[in-house]
């Protein structure tokens, strides 16, 4: 019974004793365990302070103390008696509210030993792996993240700190932002929690507080704070935390989220809920420092190449600027040449800026990437069809025709390669139902046609291989 429930049963009881008092024949009895009025149980029994029980009450109570133990199954049959059940509460708790002790007298152990941070060249070697393309923001992260990590295992505290290189991302949906920081995050071995920057708004306004992306990371080194002060934090949508223009009213998730990061960025100690993402009182905390903490922001930042073309207009001399204006709008790789300037246009507030060293841009895919992307990584969508497939010893294919007219549809969505799995997934479904129907097929290959819907895929039968066509 909540405490509001018991009060309410102690003010009815109380009410009732007074009015019982007053007004004897105007209100009849209640029974104080069951509810029931004395109509329906018959004469109560009047104990003191003005409380009755009606004599089904009174028996139960009276069975259950003869039993030497009170039969709580019994007690529930009661109507209006509720127990107290703990397996309630605990719902409302959650789970792992505990955090990795500390031995004592054991050294701090950095996760990464300096001797162990795989050189920039290796690591982006790994992402060339997973990620297609991007071959500059391969490079940058690759740098950014060796330093960062030289930075963590020296601890250096002498008159040459090295700065924390925190990083921009800028490239539009679907170019593998998010995809190279879990790729990252995977090679190193560390723990990184993901956040959406929309999310978040000023502490006390609904939404999640700041602090809250701290937490996670905490949740995702399974509460282990000396591994959480190690990780990475990469908040997504970073650009819908700009300066919103032209408003009177407080910008509660724009610029003040972007204040309130600030200290997080540089590092400081953050008191964060253990096992929930909200502070309230049935959670403990503790305190993880975010000094050692990788930040990386992304966004796709739309309409900033319209700011970068406009700078770069206003730059060049004057009387060109027609014709300047025309070869920038041709310009794919604008986008590249962004400054802190026009971050700042945008609305992203310098101190914020500061605090991002490293800004480096995405490409937006082309089919030929594409293609690239649907064949190429280790864990490539093909080969993972590929491999369902050969389960039932049926090799699957795809011509030229078939992957070229994949990409050119994937990328008429405009949600890079995000479209593809929607795509592939959508014509798939069909052949992973089919084919397995029938034992005879050996092998399947996806046309041009059946992906345009004018053609069926060409399917072979068991032994009816011609030799060009390897066998599985
Ligand atoms: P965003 O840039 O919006 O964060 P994501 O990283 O979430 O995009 O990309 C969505 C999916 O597309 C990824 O899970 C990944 O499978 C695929 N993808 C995107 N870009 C690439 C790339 N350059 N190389 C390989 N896969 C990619």
């Amino acid at each position: 019974m909540s405490e509001q429930d018991k009060n309410n049963v102690e003010k009815v009881g109380e009410g009732q004793v007074e009015d019982s008092k007053k007004q004897e024949d105007e209100y009849e009895k209640i029974c104080f365990v069951c509810r029931r009025p004395e109509t329906a149980t018959g004469k109560m029994i009047d104990l003191p302070n003005g409380i009755s029980i009606c004599s089904d009450c009174m028996q139960k109570s009276f069975d259950a103390m003869m039993n030497g133990q009170v039969d709580y199954s019994q007690l529930m049959n009661i109507p209006g008696v509720q127990i107290f059940n703990m397996a309630d509460m605990e719902q409302n708790v959650p789970k792992k509210q505990k955090i990795k002790k500390k031995k004592e007298g054991e050294e701090r152990n950095p996760l990464i030993d300096i001797r162990n941070i795989p050189a920039p060249h290796k690591i982006k070697g790994k992402l060339d792996e997973y990620v297609v393309g991007q071959e500059y923001a391969k490079k940058a992260v690759s740098v950014a993240v060796y330093n960062h990590y030289k930075r963590v295992a020296t601890d250096t505290m002498d008159e040459i700190e090295i700065e924390k290189s925190n990083m921009l991302m800028i490239g539009p949906t679907g170019s593998g932002k998010t995809y190279l920081v879990k790729t990252l995050a995977k090679l190193l071995d560390v723990p990184l929690a993901i956040t959406d920057a929309t999310s978040l708004t000023e502490a006390g306004y609904i939404g999640d507080d700041i602090e809250s992306v701290v937490s996670k990371l905490l949740a995702a080194a399974g509460n282990d704070v000396e591994k959480a002060e190690q990780g990475i934090i990469f908040i997504d949508e970073i650009d819908k935390i700009a300066k919103k223009k032209n408003t009177n009213q407080r910008d509660v998730s724009g610029e003040s989220v972007q204040q309130g990061m600030l200290k997080l960025l540089e590092g400081s100690d953050v008191e964060v809920p253990v096992g929930a993402n909200s502070k309230n009182a049935m959670v403990p905390l503790t305190t993880v420092n975010t000094k050692n903490i990788l930040f990386i922001c992304g966004g796709a930042f739309p309409d900033l190449d319209k700011i970068i073309k406009e700078r770069l207009t206003k730059q060049s001399s004057i009387g060109f600027g027609a014709e300047l204006k025309d070869r920038y709008n041709r310009d794919k790789t604008v986008l590249e040449k962004v400054t802190t300037e026009d971050l700042r246009n945008f609305g992203m507030i310098p101190e914020f800026l500061g605090r991002l060293p490293i800004v480096f841009t995405l490409q937006g895919l082309s089919e030929e990437m594409m293609v690239k992307i649907l064949t190429e990584p280790k864990n490539a969508i093909l080969k993972q069809y590929q491999k369902l497939l050969a389960l039932d010893e049926v090799k699957l294919s795809f011509d030229e025709g078939a992957l070229a007219k994949i990409a050119e549809k994937a990328v008429e969505k405009d949600t890079g390669a995000r479209a593809l799995r929607a795509i592939i997934e959508e014509f798939m479904l069909d052949i992973m139902f089919e084919i397995p129907k029938d034992d005879n097929i050996g092998q399947v290959t996806i046309t041009r046609e059946y992906i345009e819907g004018t053609g069926g895929p060409l399917i072979m039968l068991r032994g009816q291989e011609t030799p060009r066509i390897e066998g599985k």
